[in-house]
């Protein structure tokens, strides 16, 4: 790998420990299938931004109003960043200080609610995240959620359900957003919901923002109040988070500390000085990257290319008779079924990662098994697109994955096989930030 050669040639003579780990987890990257859904190759230019001097600043605040000197090139960056952002979604206010996606919900509960207020939200076993309610996070200990997901019998949410329950209960807040839900999500339905019963809507896209900025699936900007995202994941930024809101706050909530200023100002509010403190000017540079990346039509063909693989592999799995979660994908993930297996979703993700292929155990609609173990497989494509990988390469890895469910009983006298096939088609791609 030459390129992290050169690149890393202090580290290496300083540390060489740590400078050794990186270049071990380098080469596992380069030679598996990098299948976490939420996982994606930031490029050389966002990693460069990241390991800039910026990382030395500190400068509290926002562009134009910040509590230290010094601030001449860094506000021009932080505004670069916020200006990308307003054109890429078409927001009419963007925050790029939160440090991840979980801070940046937090201030999402800051802004418009207080404790105790009531929320809706799916529960992390039906696909939701933890910061969307649930018990051991602080969104479930400091506000009521009240749960939603997909229907254990189609896998799909059942709008019908989703309104009965937000009418009856009157949550002030809707989160809309998943980490597991393999399907299109129609905001303006959700919208609708929200609208009769006077609750914000809330959309997390931090698992799916490419395949939005790229116009395969639907557009929650005109739908919603506040939109949290992160910046890594299959948008390839720095690890980070970002907010999106509209400027006015169609409630102005009378109990909020800050409700005589607009919903942008309050979620500025919340972010900084409410949570945070300095910004990670380094990370807001990265993000200013990924951003402008994201605008170019390769971004586009990506995010196209990421849902073509999606269903791609789909196919390929559902012609050797597995089961998918809601029997498919629009997105770019799917989740293996294996509740009518012998062996579990963790039993799955095992082998498959002994033969090169990194997924997770998840649970799937209607799952007997414990969270520990559960009954499926969650598999993304937004790595092996970001790599080059098509239509092609989907099926030998639905064929790679058939015949490691096959021999779940006796792995190990396969997987070196399988994993060192896997190596063989890796080398024939360039991974971004990598090699
Ligand atoms: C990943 C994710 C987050 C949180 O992001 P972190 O950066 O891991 O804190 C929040 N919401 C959803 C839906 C996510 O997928």
């Amino acid at each position: 790998m030459p390129q992290s050669v050169e690149r890393y040639r202090h580290l290496k003579q300083n540390d060489p420990e740590i400078y050794d780990l990186i270049q071990k987890q380098a080469v596992y990257e380069a030679s598996t299938l990098k299948m976490i859904a939420s996982e994606s190759f930031a490029s050389f230019s966002v990693m460069e931004a990241c390991g800039s001097p910026l990382t030395n600043k500190y400068c509290e605040g926002y562009p134009g109003a910040r509590y230290y000197e010094g601030y001449e090139y860094v506000d021009v960056i932080e505004n670069l960043a916020i200006e990308r952002g307003k054109k890429l979604f078409g927001a009419e206010h963007v925050n790029v200080q939160p440090y991840s996606g979980s801070p940046a919900n937090q201030a999402v509960y800051r802004a418009i609610l207080k404790p105790g207020d009531k929320i809706m939200g799916m529960p992390v076993p039906d696909g939701g995240h933890l910061t969307h309610g649930w018990k051991v996070n602080f969104s479930g200990r400091d506000y009521v959620q009240v749960p939603y997901g997909p229907s254990p019998a189609t896998g799909r949410f059942d709008m019908t359900q989703i309104r009965e329950t937000a009418k009856s209960e009157r949550p002030k807040m809707i989160w809309v957003g998943a980490t597991a839900y393999p399907h299109t999500i129609e905001y303006a339905q959700f919208a609708e919901i929200a609208n009769e019963i006077d609750a914000y809507l809330v959309a997390d896209i931090a698992h799916i923002n490419a395949i939005i900025i790229a116009g395969v699936h639907p557009d929650p900007v005109p739908f919603c109040d506040i939109i949290s995202s992160t910046s890594h994941k299959m948008l390839r930024g720095p690890r980070a988070g970002f907010l999106l809101s509209k400027i006015e706050d169609r409630y102005q909530t009378q109990y909020h500390p800050d409700s005589k200023l607009n919903l942008a100002k309050r979620v500025d509010r919340a972010v900084f000085p409410g949570l945070q403190g300095g910004p990670h000017m380094h990370i807001i540079a990265a993000m200013a990257v990924a951003f402008r990346d994201a605008m170019t039509p390769e971004f586009k063909e990506y995010g196209k290319q990421i849902v073509k693989n999606a269903k791609a592999l789909a196919a390929g799995l559902l012609a050797r008779g597995y089961d998918l979660a809601g029997g498919g994908t629009d997105t770019h993930l799917l989740i293996l079924d294996f509740r009518k297996k012998e062996f579990t979703g963790k039993d799955a993700a095992q082998a498959l990662a002994k033969s090169g292929i990194i997924s997770n155990f998840n649970m799937v609609p209607g799952d007997h098994r414990s969270p520990f173990v559960t009954s499926g497989v969650r598999l993304g494509t937004p790595s092996l697109t970001a790599m080059g990988m098509k239509e092609a390469e989907m099926e030998m890895v639905a064929g790679w994955i058939d015949r490691v469910c096959q021999n779940i009983a006796n792995i190990d006298a396969v997987a070196p096989t399988i994993r060192a096939e896997i190596a063989d088609l890796c080398k024939k791609f360039v991974i971004p930030g990598i090699s």
